[in-house]
């Protein structure tokens, strides 16, 4: 497997045969996909497996990257850790094959056996957004607010449970 550019590997030598495997370290990329991407860049590492001729199962692991944030509670800049430990997709020359899947974990395989891991990567860490961003302090200060509840929580939502 030849990394053509940072985000592209041609995968030409995994489709001749089911079952072949290889994996690959990202270190340190930059994508414009990302603007707020800090200096830190992203880090992942891929394994791939190929499920036929046509279809490559692909598994990133320990995607890490840095994200200059603002705080939704008291305004103030941040830098949000984003760490993904799994997040799987497939890879295939035929879309089509896949209509009845989610399409967002499907992506294509082009017509030189190239894929690209950079949507798929900006996926994942878009993924990891909170619903909520806040900083360090102010998660902090949200706990701590949140200890008295947290028992009461507890029963609230186990009454919610329902056996059928
Ligand atoms: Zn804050």
């Amino acid at each position: 497997m030849t990394q053509k550019s940072q985000f592209n590997i041609k995968v030409s030598d995994l489709l001749k045969e089911t079952g072949k495997q290889d994996s690959i370290d990202f270190t340190e990329l930059k994508t414009k996909n990302i603007p707020w991407l800090t200096s830190e860049w992203v880090s992942w590492t891929v394994s791939l497996e190929s499920q036929s001729k046509k279809t490559i199962q692909a598994s990133f692991t320990d995607i890490q990257c840095q994200i200059n944030d603002t705080c939704e509670a008291c305004s103030s800049e941040y830098t949000r850790q984003v760490r993904c430990d799994f997040h799987e997709v497939k890879f295939t020359l035929d879309k089509s094959q896949y209509d009845n899947e989610a399409q967002d974990e499907i992506f294509p395989i082009d017509e030189k056996s190239n894929i690209d891991l950079e949507d798929v990567v900006v996926q994942a860490i878009g993924l990891q957004t909170p619903t909520t961003k806040l900083c360090y302090d102010c998660i902090n200060k949200q706990e701590s607010d949140n200890d008295d509840y947290s028992s009461l929580d507890y029963f609230e939502n186990g009454d919610n449970i329902q056996f059928n």
